[in-house]
């Protein structure tokens, strides 16, 4: 991966320099290298899509960290100084709770209360992550809600689901894939996951998918959240199923298990 490397901007559009973008942020020690596999390259090898089978496979080595050069510097250091803080936060304190929650192996997700949340900033480093690691130009929509902290127009399309992962150590993403919904015709999802310890997110775009969202097999949506104002931290409770990724594609573990 080139230092200097040029092209669009996945936020602004615009044509230049791409900054190099840490996913999950460096602060929260995702700053060592890391090798990380192409689920296509696995399938191709070893006919299957399970993330365990990586030998013999290339990868790719990131020697600062998982991360992705596609946005420009301006944004980049936008986001910095606006949600990461927001993001790390709550993103430890859920790390604390999952940890508690390991015990009772029984239960199939996790009940959060959080009242010190700024939701709002929290929301749009969710989807700021989204515009790096999907196709470049397919999320260019989020440009003004990004780009102005105060903005609570994400556009309508867009459905953001949260999920637990309890696997330490573990990141995927991918870009936005369609899924054939077989049970229910033909009908079609679009959408777009990233899974890391200890939280994952999929990103569901209602306009060109032909079903509804199912939010038994996305997690808990929470795409409310980037209504609310900018530096409130509403009350608020959610459950957060467990979802595993061991075959690369989060499916919630008690699903997993018939
Ligand atoms: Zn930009």
């Amino acid at each position: 991966m080139s230092a200097n490397r040029t092209g669009i901007c996945h936020i602004c559009g615009d044509d230049g320099p791409l900054s190099y973008e840490h996913i999950p942020p460096r602060s929260m020690g995702n700053s060592k290298p890391v090798k990380s596999y192409r689920v296509a390259d696995i399938a191709k090898k070893h006919g299957t899509t399970n993330v365990q089978f990586t030998s013999d496979i290339h990868y790719h080595q990131h020697q600062r960290g998982v991360g992705f050069q596609t946005i420009c510097r301006k944004c980049n250091s936008y986001l910095g100084r606006h949600y990461v803080k927001a993001y790390t936060g709550c993103i430890s304190e859920l790390g604390a709770l999952l940890q508690e929650a390991k015990n009772d192996k029984d239960g199939n997700g996790i009940h959060l209360e959080a009242h010190n949340i700024p939701v709002l900033a929290f929301t749009k480093h969710v989807i700021s992550n989204f515009c790096s690691t999907t196709q470049p130009g397919t999320m260019l929509d989020c440009r003004d809600f990004l780009l102005d902290c105060e903005n609570r127009n994400l556009p309508d399309r867009y459905r953001l689901f949260m999920f637990a992962v309890p696997e330490n150590g573990t990141f995927v993403s991918s870009g936005w894939i369609q899924l054939l919904l077989n049970e229910e015709g033909l009908k079609t999802a679009n959408l777009a996951f990233i899974a890391t310890y200890p939280v994952g997110f999929y990103l569901y775009d209602a306009e060109s998918s032909s079903a509804e969202p199912d939010s038994s097999r996305y997690g808990c949506e929470i795409t409310s959240m980037a209504k609310q104002p900018w530096g409130a931290e509403p009350n608020f409770s959610i459950d957060l199923p467990y979802m595993t990724i061991s075959n690369s594609i989060p499916v919630p573990i008690s699903q997993n298990l018939k």
